[in-house]
């Protein structure tokens, strides 16, 4: 009965490891830009609001300016709505086609 276990439970916990179990669940960070202010900035999914509407014309995705607090409103193409929805951003669908 002499064997020793240590019981290290804090151990392998390395930032690397806490970087990689975080991978699934981490903040996507969306790079943007304020006309008003020109500050440039990195905005998280919830930050964000992405706004479909019927045409690509009509869809655009918006945030409140970190910087300045003006509310921003940018065309969003086909990348960019697929970027932003993969990213987590909630989606309001403006024109329902079902
Ligand atoms: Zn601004």
């Amino acid at each position: 009965m002499s064997e020793s276990v240590t019981s290290s439970g804090a151990r392998g916990m390395t930032v690397e490891s806490a970087f990689a179990g975080m991978r699934g669940v981490s903040p996507v960070m969306f790079r943007a830009g304020c006309p008003d202010c020109r500050e440039r900035f990195e905005l998280t999914a919830g930050a964000l609001r992405l706004a479909i509407g019927a045409s690509s014309r009509t869809t655009f995705y918006s945030f409140t300016c970190p910087e300045c607090g003006a509310s921003v409103r940018k065309p969003a193409g086909e990348r960019i709505v697929e970027l932003l929805t993969g990213g987590g951003v909630r989606t309001l669908r403006l024109h329902s086609t079902l």
